[in-house]
């Protein structure tokens, strides 16, 4: 995982629990320095244990905590990265061009970042389907971040989860609704 992932999520922690949790975190968690470069690639294990901590500290299940943690990313990597909003006027567009557009200059930005992969069922005007596929099954991760954009563009979506990794499928479908009313 990319270490600007780790540093978002100590952001989070330090703006919402403060710098003594983060770093009580770290000593528990991490052998080396704590320090992320935004670029460099660290263990999957070592943010996952570093979420787990924050799980544990606030007493929250796992699940929540990735799912808030990645509408907190969205906001953060909004606000790093401008251009990716700037291409998109509205929310439903902004969700197509994140399997094509995005993950493409993303890929050029960072070395080897590992996305996931979506593919997408347009059909209906109402609803869009995007299917994710990755290896580090991080669906909870993808709708927190889906969450974000909503919030983003002021849309707000309902996500249903029907086909799920974790529970035997090769894919996650996120059914997203929008609300017309
Ligand atoms: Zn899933």
């Amino acid at each position: 995982m990319k270490g600007v992932i780790f540093n978002v999520l100590e952001d989070m922690v330090i703006s919402q629990c403060g710098m003594q949790t983060w770093n009580d975190i770290l000593d528990e968690q991490v052998s080396g320095t704590g320090v992320y470069t935004a670029s460099e690639s660290y263990p999957d294990e070592e943010l996952f244990g570093l979420v787990e901590s924050v799980a544990d500290k606030l007493e929250m299940p796992m699940a929540d905590v990735i799912s808030t943690f990645g509408t907190y990313m969205f906001h953060q990597l909004a606000a790093r990265y401008p251009v990716f909003l700037n291409q998109s006027d509205n929310l439903r567009d902004f969700l197509i061009s994140v399997g094509s557009v995005i993950h493409i200059e993303v890929q050029k930005l960072y070395d080897n970042p590992n996305l996931p992969t979506f593919s997408y069922d347009t059909i209906r005007d109402d609803q869009l389907i995007m299917r994710y596929k990755s290896p580090r099954k991080l669906c909870v991760l993808a709708e927190g971040l889906m969450r974000g954009a909503s919030e983003y563009y002021k849309t707000p979506i309902e996500i249903d989860h029907p086909v799920c990794m974790h529970k035997g499928s090769d894919h996650c479908d996120l059914v997203v609704r929008f609300d017309h009313g």
